[in-house]
């Protein structure tokens, strides 16, 4: 179910318990920004979910909230695990999910990074 994109954080989302340790993930990049991990239920060769540090909900919240350095290295750490991930010749799509319409699922901004296929075209 695509979230309510005006609800306050919510601590207990899986996003956050991944952050805090409490559930596993299959860790491919961390810095003090960002964490990243493979998708559970992967749509391309390539799933990696950049998530912030911080504390918040959607891209939404995160552009208009986070600070200059949050933004700045949440950018940097999406960058830096598509090269690591070897995507930047063959090409990636990075992409967030906003919303209802957006179909966001879980409360805690993340980017999904795919690759390693042709994409298609932008939606559908
Ligand atoms: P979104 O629809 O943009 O909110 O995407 C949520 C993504 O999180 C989906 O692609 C799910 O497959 C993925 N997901 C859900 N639970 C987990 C988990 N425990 N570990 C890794 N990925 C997950």
């Amino acid at each position: 179910m695509p979230i309510d994109p005006t609800l306050p954080y919510d601590d207990a989302n899986i996003f956050a318990r991944i952050l805090r340790g409490e559930l596993p993930s299959k860790k491919v990049y961390e810095d003090e920004w960002a964490l990243a991990f493979d998708d559970i239920a992967p749509q391309a060769p390539v799933h990696i979910l950049v998530i912030p540090k911080g504390s918040y909900v959607s891209w939404d919240d995160f552009s208009a909230q986070a600070s200059d350095a949050e933004i700045a290295g949440f950018a940097r750490a999406v960058g830096q695990i598509a090269r690591d991930a070897g995507l930047v010749e063959p090409g990636y799509r990075v992409l967030y999910n906003v919303g209802l319409h957006g179909g966001q699922e879980i409360p805690h901004l993340h980017a999904h990074i795919f690759g390693g296929r042709p994409l298609g075209r932008m939606i559908g």
